[in-house]
């Protein structure tokens, strides 16, 4: 399980992240959904050890992001993929998606090449692993920066607007690999502004709202009069959103 308790987040004078509480068992897809600067972006890199926690507890399976010797496992098993493609520009994508599992993993070069190659072909660019990210089209770099996370086998994937920087086309195209592993039972907790996405694909949804996490609710819940809808601030929202 993943799972944040009592989480703080602290910058300058400005709280955001208070006492949020939230856990992910293994085959849950969980959205967070949130405007602009309620702290979406910063639970993604608490999670990920990316930023020190200023109270509170992250844990991954039993390990805690805020222990040194435990990080690294942690981190291990919570794979990130970021809203701005971070590729290396001068490494191949096959190069970009096996440098983990090569050097953290241990994992073989052909080992790792091999399993890189079928993740490749699972998000259908089975032919483009020796082209470099300046190669590739915004949607194909993120599908790579997708197997990149997957390389390393994580039980829980966390996906930050993966989709926000892309075109319709690409991002239809992203959204659809993403169906596709939800599908597979990959563990998600997912960031987006894809409302119908997140409604499609999501056990549930969350709803960040300055810092603090305000429902937690079964997607069907959270959608409907009585559950999510009936908080002003989610309407509101939801309704900007259409
Ligand atoms: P968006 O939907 O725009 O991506 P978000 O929900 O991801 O927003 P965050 O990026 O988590 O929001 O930011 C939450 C708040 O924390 C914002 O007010 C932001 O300005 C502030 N913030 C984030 N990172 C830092 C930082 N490194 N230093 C200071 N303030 C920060
Ligand atoms: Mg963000």
């Amino acid at each position: 399980m993943l799972k944040a308790e009592n989480v703080r987040k602290v910058f300058g004078s400005t709280v955001v992240l208070d006492g949020v509480n939230l856990s992910v068992q293994p085959g849950e897809v969980v959205s967070i959904l949130g405007s602009s600067g309620s702290g979406k972006s910063t639970l993604i890199r608490c999670i990920n050890g990316l930023e020190k926690l200023d109270g509170g507890r992250i844990t991954v399976d039993e390990f805690d992001v805020s222990k040194p010797r435990e990080l690294a496992e942690a981190r291990k098993r919570s794979g990130t993929v970021f809203q701005l493609f971070n590729l290396y520009p001068h490494m191949t994508a096959l190069q970009n998606i096996t440098l983990a599992p090569i050097q953290v993993l241990q994992q073989p070069k052909a080992e790792a090449e091999r399993k890189a190659r079928a993740l490749l072909a699972q998000v259908g660019l089975g032919d483009r692993g020796d082209a470099y990210p300046a190669q590739l089209s915004g949607g194909q770099r993120q599908r790579v920066g997708i197997c990149r996370a997957l390389a390393m086998e994580p039980r829980y994937l966390l996906l930050d607007e993966v989709t926000s920087a892309l075109d319709p086309e690409m991002t239809a195209d992203v959204l659809g690999i993403l169906a596709d592993l939800a599908r597979g039972g990959t563990t998600m907790v997912f960031v987006t502004h894809e409302i119908e996405f997140a409604r499609q694909i999501s056990n549930r949804i969350v709803f960040l709202d300055k810092g603090k996490l305000v429902v937690d609710l079964p997607t069907a819940a959270f959608f409907s009069a009585k559950g999510g809808m009936a908080v002003p601030r989610i309407a509101q929202f939801l309704s900007k959103m259409r």
